[in-house]
């Protein structure tokens, strides 16, 4: 079976976030199908298109025989555990999971687009990634490090 390295985005604001995201690591390891796991340190920023207390984000790695739609309902199966509620668009959320990157595919379906439409205009998602693949390069979009500059003026702080 093949196997692809992906990349998940992980964010918490609401209630105890610093617990949310630990868990939500924690079922990340359980997947089936999912090896080797790494997770970026943590940082904290604040909302952007939203609203509510700072952000603890962070990145995890995998490898996975998960298909990428097959990964996605299973990151939107752990946020419903976690009692997330869409009352409106870019709401404040108990936990938020993105696929970020599915090896070096690119995926359009209705459900689904890798990489993350936006993964490269943020720097809570562009940090952390970086911090985890240095030589990191995103389909359609390059270095990784050459787009950190352009998040350059985003507040965000290591969160140990
Ligand atoms: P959000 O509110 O940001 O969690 O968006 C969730 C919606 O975005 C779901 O309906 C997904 O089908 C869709 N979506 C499209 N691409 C992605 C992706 N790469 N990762 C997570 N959700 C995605």
């Amino acid at each position: 079976m093949t196997e692809a390295l992906a990349y998940v985005g992980l964010g918490a604001n609401l209630g105890d976030a610093r617990a949310v995201l630990t868990a939500a690591y924690v079922e990340l390891q359980k997947l089936p199908g999912t090896r080797g796991h790494r997770c970026s340190p943590w940082f904290r920023s604040a909302p952007i298109d939203s609203t509510g207390p700072d952000y603890l984000n962070a990145v995890a790695s995998f490898d996975t025989t998960l298909s990428p739609q097959a990964l996605l309902d299973a990151l939107q199966r752990i946020e419903l555990a976690h009692g997330r509620e869409r009352p409106y668009r870019n709401a404040p959320r108990t936990l938020d999971l993105d696929v970020l990157l599915y090896g070096e595919r690119s995926i359009s379906t209705p459900t689904l687009t890798v990489p993350h439409p936006r993964l490269h205009e943020r720097a809570f998602v562009l940090w952390p990634l970086a911090a985890l693949a240095p030589d990191l390069v995103i389909p359609g979009r390059g270095p990784i490090s050459a787009l950190l500059p352009s998040v350059a003026g985003q507040a965000l702080e290591p969160a140990d």
